[in-house]
């Protein structure tokens, strides 16, 4: 078990958010340095940068801490759900359509931080950071734009998370802890345009037999 893993990740995440007040090390940049590695390595960003996926992050930690309800939908819903933030990337890119809830990530990181939220941001922002102390990541997983363009092109990735069958003893906790719906213990290489190489998954994994490496040569299968 990879116990460095998530302090280290908590660590980033936290620099990031404090760059948000200290203009050194805004994220946008850096969005825009790991663009192209989304296709090597999938997407680091979201899940080791962006503060609004952080602040979903940690909600959700305090939100357990708090014995507060989970929800976490059921699979047969979620592979339909999580389609919408394509709906809505598309509906932005070809219809030019600009709902308020599609900017909540630049309201967190721009407008909360400067002090200048419009009710309307308000209550966008307000509604997003109650629902994810009930659900995981719920803008990341079906309205952001930006997860949904870096994640489709992750999906050709050489590099990422493989799990060794023979070793896989089916405990679910994978994708339990998985905070994008990934169906981790249905597939043999982690390619899913939802994940954001949190490494959640592998650190919870009690066999270790999740390891970020390159794709095995042989065929890789889906169950899911
Ligand atoms: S999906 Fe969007 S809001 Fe979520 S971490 Fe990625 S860029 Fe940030
Ligand atoms: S956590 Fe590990 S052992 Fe459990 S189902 Fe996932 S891959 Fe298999
Ligand atoms: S599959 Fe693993 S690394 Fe990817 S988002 Fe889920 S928990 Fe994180």
């Amino acid at each position: 078990m990879k116990k460095w893993i998530q302090p280290l990740r908590l660590i980033i995440q936290a620099c990031f958010m404090a760059g948000l007040f200290l203009p050194l090390i805004h994220p946008e940049p850096v969005a825009g340095y790991l663009f192209w590695t989304v296709l090597a390595v999938g997407v680091f960003f979201c899940g080791w940068v962006c503060p609004f996926g952080a602040i979903q992050d940690w909600l959700g930690f305090l939100a357990r801490k708090l014995h507060l309800p989970r929800f976490q939908i059921p699979w047969k819903y979620q592979r339909f759900l999580q389609l919408s933030r394509y709906i809505w990337a598309g509906l932005i890119t070809f219809a030019g359509v600009h709902y308020a809830f599609l900017s909540a990530r630049f309201y967190f990181q721009d407008n909360l931080i400067h002090n200048n939220l419009s009710w309307i941001s308000g209550i966008t922002l307000a509604v997003f950071l109650i629902a994810s102390l009930f659900l995981d990541r719920p803008f990341c997983n079906y309205f952001c734009m930006k997860g949904a363009v870096d994640g489709l092109m992750s999906v050709i990735r050489p590099l990422s998370i493989r799990r060794d069958p023979k070793a896989c003893i089916h405990c679910h906790l994978c994708n339990k802890v998985c905070p994008m719906n990934v169906p981790v213990e249905g597939t043999n290489f982690v390619r899913h345009p939802n994940c954001i190489n949190c490494m959640k998954c592998v650190c919870a994994c009690p066999q270790n037999c999740l390891k970020f490496k390159l794709m095995a040569l042989r065929k890789s299968s889906s169950t899911k």
